[in-house]
């Protein structure tokens, strides 16, 4: 952890200094080496929270693009008395939450129940390998051009007309996604098939918005394409999200 609690006030640890974790209370001490991020850590390799992870650069280079003061909020319900750490809350109540490992689906749908507004930010460099954006770009999945346009599955760059399919037959001609080049690139919002082999398929059960970084200046949102069934992703700028999030992002 970053923060606990000195003379009850959140404290980044220093060397000497005791303090209390945030969540349960208990008694923590700062890990301050030459050689480590500093952290402060519970007695043993205990953590109070389930849902903690160990925390890797990618979590602290995450954090440090938001104020320190959204940064490890404790979030409890009343109602059950449960306490979590959110990795990030913005003035707005919106919890983002960083992962890095893989995680079970129950874990998954539990941290959805207990934040209700949240999203998840994804560390996808351990699965970059195995994953593949496909070059041609999508129409937005609302554009009217969709209306009649059907492309091939998990295939931008064919697609058949639904008008030009014959009553009763399941067979229509196949066109190259060229002929329409202008119509999706003017539709065009970031929206891309993929391939992922191995795929970490809890994501698909998520119900709330889930980006993953690739460690680049664009995250990818994993999202349906429109009704058809589809999954696609969008591109997003970091520093939008960063932004839009009470975050600072220099590049
Ligand atoms: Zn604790």
């Amino acid at each position: 952890m970053q923060y606990a609690l000195v003379n009850n006030e959140r404290h980044l640890p220093q060397p000497q200094l005791r303090g209390l974790c945030p969540a349960c209370g208990r008694e923590c001490l700062p890990k301050c080496g030459s050689k480590i991020a500093w952290h402060w850590a519970h007695h043993g390799k205990f953590h109070c929270d389930p849902w903690w992870e160990n925390e890797t650069d990618w979590h602290r280079n995450w954090k440090s693009l938001f104020p320190e003061k959204l940064r490890e909020i404790v979030h409890f319900d009343s109602s059950t008395g449960e306490k979590h750490v959110a990795d990030i809350k913005t003035e707005r109540g919106l919890v983002i939450e960083l992962q890095h490992s893989p995680m079970p689906l129950e874990e998954l749908q539990s941290r959805e129940r207990f934040y209700g507004r949240m999203i998840w930010i994804v560390d996808a460099k351990g699965f970059a390998a195995n994953f593949e954006i496909q070059k041609a770009p999508l129409p937005h999945p609302q554009a009217d051009l969709l209306k009649d346009v059907v492309f091939f599955p998990n295939c931008a760059s064919a697609f058949w007309r639904k008008s030009e399919q014959m009553v009763g037959s399941a067979l229509a001609e196949l066109h190259d996604s060229k002929l329409i080049a202008d119509q999706v690139a003017e539709n065009y919002r970031g929206h891309h098939f993929f391939t992922w082999k191995k795929p970490r398929s809890v994501w698909f059960d998520s119900t709330m918005p889930v980006f993953f970084d690739f460690g680049d200046e664009t995250l990818l949102r994993l999202c349906q394409y429109g009704d058809s069934g589809q999954w696609c992703v969008q591109r997003i700028g970091k520093r939008a999200l960063v932004v839009k999030n009470g975050g600072v992002y220099l590049s």
